[in-house]
């Protein structure tokens, strides 16, 4: 068997940030197929094959009634082992999608190359920068007519404020794509290969043979971007790219699986392993003996018939071993992972293996919270505490039936300490306001509050706002007003929900005294 840093040094642990379209599970599929033997954690029974497409698991998932789609894929590819995390968009946005982004070690940027930079890629880029890690970017639908490649970069660097190192250049795009200039590895790759996939680039950048492309304007035009690139772009930077300072752009179409191994194979040079996470003890080694890991999410079972929820832990330290006796830091509370643990994978003998980067599901009955730690540690140390997200919807509810109070504040405290949803107090009335990054939030709280609390609410939208906190603890109440309400967030800090932009900047401007922040923003 091999030793705990052999196993830690294979783990890179991703998540695809993108907007819905762009090819997240067309490229995962192509991902998956290198791997081969898949693992997933949607299904039940790993079907004999071992292997099925995404939209699979998604469809038995639906069968078991959990309708938030979360999932961990595990393949092995060249030595490594990779699990990439679902990050649920779009129906099923919400803020466990960014709390996915805390259990990875590095994020892969899907664009739509006729769409450029969109408004979910832009909200779990941020995420992801807040963290620091590596963002890998792979430029898709190279096969259709989308952007000029320049103004893709420039796109990263004016909308995201990322810089870019091009790894592979397109000649050509749409029905006239010849395929991709490969800086990285000196040589160009053929999106239709009559023959050789392959051509190599002598040490001018010019093509080492003689082909037809040599006369190809296209190629030319190529050649002449490669230039500019050389003389006015980024430099490669290994160190850059570790510190998501600097991404490297992959072009290619994840719907014909050009480019996808290629991007794969540097993907995997340049990724990250697991590394050190700081805690109240200090940074936990990866590599350390002792177990440890963190509860990154908290998926609810909708169907009343099966009240269990499944906590995601990411593994950051030591190894896992079915049945062993761990510590719920929190509380100190002593748990045994026997058969209530599920380890995110078919039943393959897969489970001696599961070390910091992998990631296993354990059935919660009650136990657990979001940010949770849990290790085979003396010291009852905890990970750092998951930063807060800015919601942007919120509504206001009530009790549908007024005798049913005392059931209704206890639910609300449980599933907003549980982190399924945030809760504001209005400070003139006391009203209850909840706010989500998605929809998905109210209908999961509505949900779990009839069936495991026993109570009908009525929520009344208040439709999209925009949150942002007070610096300081003393806030002039008579700044409430209807388009900057006044509220308190569960640890007692102010924060106002303005109506608009507009509301916003007239507030700031009216009040420039009121130091507001985004815990979200870029810092
Ligand atoms: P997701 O919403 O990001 O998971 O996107 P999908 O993977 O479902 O892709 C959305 C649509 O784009 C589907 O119709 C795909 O077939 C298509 N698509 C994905 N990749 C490519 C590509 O490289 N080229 C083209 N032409 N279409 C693609």
């Amino acid at each position: 068997m091999k030793s705990i840093q052999n196993e830690v040094q294979s783990r890179r642990t991703f998540a695809i940030i993108s907007h819905p379209d762009a090819g997240k599970t067309t490229l995962t599929e192509k991902l998956l197929l290198f791997g081969g033997a898949i693992r997933d954690a949607g299904t039940v029974k790993a079907r004999k094959t071992g292997k099925y497409a995404t939209s699979d698991w998604m469809e038995i998932e639906k069968q078991r009634g959990i309708s938030v789609t979360s999932s961990v894929m595990q393949f092995d590819y060249d030595g490594f082992r990779v699990n990439i995390l679902d990050t649920p968009g779009h129906q099923d946005f919400s803020e466990d999608t960014y709390r996915t982004l805390m259990a990875v070690d590095s994020a892969v940027m899907i664009v739509d190359s006729a769409k450029g930079i969109e408004d979910q890629t832009i909200k779990l880029f941020k995420v992801c920068k807040m963290r620091g890690i590596p963002i890998f970017t792979f430029i898709n639908k190279m096969d259709r007519q989308g952007k000029a490649p320049l103004e893709l970069l420039a796109e990263l660097e004016e909308v995201l404020g990322i810089e870019s190192y091009p790894m592979n250049w397109p000649i050509g795009m749409g029905k006239d794509f010849v395929g991709i200039y490969d800086r990285f590895n000196n040589r160009i790759e053929q999106f239709k290969t009559e023959d050789d996939r392959f051509l190599p680039l002598n040490e001018e950048g010019g093509l080492a043979i003689d082909h037809e492309l040599n006369t190809s304007p296209l190629y030319e035009q190529t050649l002449e971007e490669i230039m500019l690139l050389s003389e006015a772009g980024n430099e490669f930077s290994k160190e850059r790219i570790a510190a998501g300072q600097l991404t490297p752009v992959f072009f290619g179409s994840a719907l014909t699986a050009f480019g996808v191994q290629t991007f794969l194979d540097a993907y995997l040079k340049f990724a990250p392993q697991p590394q050190p996470r700081k805690s109240t003890e200090g940074e936990i080694d990866p590599f350390s003996n002792d177990f440890s890991g963190f509860i990154f999410k908290i998926q609810a079972n909708m169907n009343p018939k099966h009240r269990d929820r499944i906590a995601f832990l990411r593994i950051c330290s030591g190894k896992f071993e079915r049945g062993m006796n761990v510590n719920l830091s929190r509380t100190g509370k002593p748990i045994n992972l026997s058969s209530s643990t599920q380890f995110l994978a078919d039943d393959r003998a897969t489970v001696n293996e599961a070390v910091s980067g992998d990631i296993i599901g354990l059935y919660d009955t009650g136990n657990y919270q979001i940010g949770d730690t849990i290790t085979t540690s003396k010291d009852l140390f905890q990970f750092e505490r998951l930063p807060q997200f800015t919601p942007e919807l919120f509504v206001r509810v009530t009790a549908k039936n007024v005798m049913k109070q005392k059931h209704f504040h206890k639910g609300i405290h449980q599933l907003v300490q549980e982190g399924a949803i945030q809760l504001f107090k209005t400070v003139r009335m006391e009203e209850y306001i909840l706010g989500a990054v998605g929809q998905l939030q109210f209908e999961v709280f509505e949900h779990r509050m009839r069936n495991e609390y026993n109570v009908e609410v009525v929520m009344e939208r208040l439709g999209n706002k925009i949150a942002r906190w007070v610096e300081s603890d003393n806030v002039d109440e008579n700044l409430h007003s209807s388009r900057s309400v006044l509220v308190k967030d569960r640890y007692e800090k102010y924060a106002f929900l303005f109506e608009n932009e507009f509301a916003l900047r007239w507030f700031s401007e009216k009040n420039p005294d009121v130091k507001l922040y985004n815990p979200m923003d870029l810092r």
